[in-house]
């Protein structure tokens, strides 16, 4: 590769890796999953404490994954307690850290290892990447250098960052030539002796100092390999010089200097001097988010006690939010009139309670919007309260009456606790 996109000298490399490491041990955040991975001196054990915040930490804030881990880790210590879980409780315990799926996947591959691998978790990354359902080639990367020691490196959304300004790549960064080159990066970075602080540290560079929008290029520990930075402290002398009349050298912002390379800016976005290091990493354009629209229905009745109830039903077993309980709900046409809506809906419910259903007893309530990853949702909110008692048809879906407080215990997404 064109020498300014990668490492390939073995001193700078030592001394990176030093400074690297020497940050970490100074300024690391004390976390639970860290301190299991350090102080638990069972393998398998180790291996599962990283698994879990791996998958927990998939798209998901670390202050919000915290609590979530320690009540995973405190029921199911071990692989084989998860393993003896219900689907209903591991998604009880995830409601609320969205990409359900990922709950489910993780007890479904803790049950592989139980029944299929004697409960030894594969020692390698690539045996946990062919072997465990759901781990992907970050995870086990992960799951190896952190558990096992293994010096194989990791390429995650903050890694990705970190290194496109360390190498000035402006490719599009989710494109195979790119991601191919940093994952070949990180196995030539990753230090030999401590290969799991080392990824960690990579990873806690980018979500504490090398951060997206205003990155503390001042207090960063490898600024001094970091082309991206070189090349603002080159623009900023020339502009002084340029300032002070001094005949002014031509500033060296060629790029990599091979013709159509793959990894620099693409010529029709070149380098934008306004933005600094954050010129990099660049992505493609988004997709737009699907526009969905949803009637949802609150059904109420009084409960034996006289408490109100409230009438959930659950989701199919795949697709989104699988398995999860909710209140009944009917995805819309786009552009239905507010009367076709009610209609749709109480065709919906008649359903349920095997009962005519008048359209005009429904309330609108209002509309909660939620976004999931690629789903720009709304809920169009209606409530109906029953008098007298509801027998529900048995052949649907799983259904039951809830109170408020049994409702926020129940495997519920969190769009279902915003309606
Ligand atoms: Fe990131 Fe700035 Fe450090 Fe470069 S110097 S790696 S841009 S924080």
């Amino acid at each position: 590769p064109p020498a300014p996109h990668g490492f390939s000298d073995p001193a700078e490399i030592a001394v990176l890796r030093g400074s690297l490491l020497a940050w970490y041990d100074r300024c690391k955040r004390d976390l639970p999953w860290r301190t299991l991975a350090v102080t638990e001196l069972d393998a398998d054990r180790r291996a599962y404490a990283v698994w879990v915040s791996e998958i927990m930490l998939q798209q998901t804030q670390v202050a919000t994954v915290i609590d979530y881990y320690n009540r995973w880790m405190q029921k199911w210590p071990t692989l084989q307690a998860l393993a003896q879980a219900s689907l209903e409780e591991v998604n009880e315990l995830w409601a609320g850290l969205g990409y359900y799926s990922r709950g489910k996947r993780l007890q479904e591959a803790a049950r592989k290892v139980v029944s299929e691998l004697a409960g030894q978790m594969p020692r390698t990354a690539e045996d946990l990447q062919k072997l465990l359902p759901g781990v992907g080639r970050y995870t086990a990367g992960a799951i190896a250098s952190i558990s096992y020691g293994q010096a194989t490196g990791v390429v995650d959304g903050n890694v990705i960052r970190v290194l496109c300004r360390l190498r000035c790549i402006g490719a599009d960064s989710s494109s195979p030539a790119v991601i191919d080159r940093l994952w070949e990066m990180a196995n030539v970075l990753v230090d030999r002796s401590r290969p799991g602080d080392f990824n960690q540290a990579l990873m806690e560079l980018g979500a504490t100092v090398c951060v997206p929008k205003a990155p503390l290029c001042g207090e960063c520990p490898v600024k001094q390999h970091c082309q991206a930075q070189r090349r603002v402290e080159k623009e900023l002398a020339f502009a002084s010089q340029k300032l002070f009349g001094k005949p002014a050298p031509v500033p060296d912002v060629e790029e990599c200097g091979v013709g159509d390379c793959p990894l620099c800016p693409p010529a029709t976005e070149p380098w934008d001097s306004s933005l600094g290091v954050t010129n990099f990493p660049r992505k493609a354009a988004k997709k737009q988010p699907r526009v969905v629209r949803t009637a949802t229905c609150v059904l109420e009745r009084r409960g034996c006690h006289g408490a109100p109830e409230y009438l959930i039903v659950q989701r199919p077993s795949s697709g989104l939010l699988a398995g999860l309980w909710e209140f009944p709900s009917l995805p819309l046409d786009q552009d239905l009139q507010e009367e076709k809506e009610r209609e749709a809906l109480a065709a919906h419910l008649q359903a349920w309670m095997g009962q005519p259903m008048a359209a005009k007893g429904l309330r609108l309530m209002g509309e909660v919007i939620h976004i999931f990853s690629h789903i720009h949702q709304t809920y169009v909110v209606y409530s109906l309260p029953l008098d007298g008692d509801v027998t529900l048809e048995p052949g649907l879906s799983p259904s039951r009456w809830v109170t408020e407080e049994e409702f926020h215990a129940s495997a519920v997404s969190t769009a279902m606790k915003k309606v």
